[in-house]
């Protein structure tokens, strides 16, 4: 069975339970959080998870395996001088994580600012490595991204390379449909994105898939989510993405924009399945 879900709100005071009970109603079997504020490192306390109620009642419909968790967008592990602070917070991250059972961690790879793009890459190498000898279980997942400003790790060879310097099983990829199409890649022909995959070696080290339509044209590099088929990339692509043979192991997440205030994933997944 495909494994479909979305972005999911946990906070305060129900946190698995409410993001659980919301997953469950929009037919979701997977789902991903952010543990505490996506632009913040404000954290609660593990005690609050309500782990235990969830265990009892809802894992056998989502596993704890296949509760994503997204790290804060501020955490640049590529920053020479943010990476510390970043290495410590995601090492506390993970403890988090293991305390739900969760296995996969997305990061964006980070910005090299005033920094160069080959100092940065190297910087995030050193912090993975760290992260990596002072963490278990989670495997952390690096996000392709859109190349907007100084991003790193938009290019598959990129990622590819930090990948094999970093050397360790537990680092895979997490494919993100909008960021690939702004960066370049032409998500509307799936046989030439898969032989992209395919020949830069990214391929068969994704793990999960950022389902999103993006607000611009192909190469825009802008970051700019969008419903599913209401943008550039269009409803059919993304369909034969989500339901490929090609990625029928690989954890499906929406990241779509509020319409009216609210989410439409319920939506969406429908929209989506076959
Ligand atoms: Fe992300
Ligand atoms: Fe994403
Ligand atoms: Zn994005």
């Amino acid at each position: 069975m495909i494994k479909l879900g979305s972005h999911i709100k946990f906070k305060s005071p129900n946190y698995l339970i409410d993001s659980i009970e919301e997953s469950i109603e929009n037919k979701a079997n997977t789902m991903m959080i952010y543990l505490g504020p996506p632009q913040s490192t404000i954290r609660a306390n593990i005690s609050k998870y309500k782990l235990e109620e969830y265990k009892e009642k809802y894992k056998n419909i989502i596993k704890p395996e296949d509760i994503i968790v997204h790290a804060p967008y501020i955490t640049n592990l590529a920053n020479p001088e943010k990476k510390n602070f970043a290495c410590e917070f995601l090492i506390k991250e993970i403890e988090r994580m293991n305390y739900i059972g969760a296995k996969y961690l997305i990061i964006h790879p980070g910005s090299h600012t005033k920094f160069t793009r080959k100092d940065s890459i190297k910087t995030l190498i050193e912090s993975l490595k760290y992260i990596f000898i002072n963490t278990k279980n989670v495997e952390i997942l690096i996000e392709t991204m859109s190349g907007k400003g100084t991003e790193i790790g938009a290019k598959f060879e990129e990622i590819k390379y930090i990948i094999d310097k970093v050397n360790n099983s537990r680092l895979n990829v997490c494919l993100d449909t909008c960021h690939i199409w702004d960066y370049g890649y032409d998500v509307k022909n799936f046989k030439k994105l898969i032989k992209e995959l395919k020949k830069t070696k990214i391929f068969s080290l994704i793990k999960v898939i950022h389902v999103n339509d993006s607000k611009n044209p192909i190469g825009s590099s802008k970051d700019r989510h969008e419903n599913i088929g209401k943008g550039y990339i269009g409803l059919e692509p993304l369909k034969k993405i989500v339901n490929a043979q090609e990625f029928k192991n690989v954890i499906k997440i929406l990241e779509t924009p509020l319409v009216n205030k609210k989410p439409i994933y319920k939506k969406e997944i429908k929209l989506l399945s076959v």
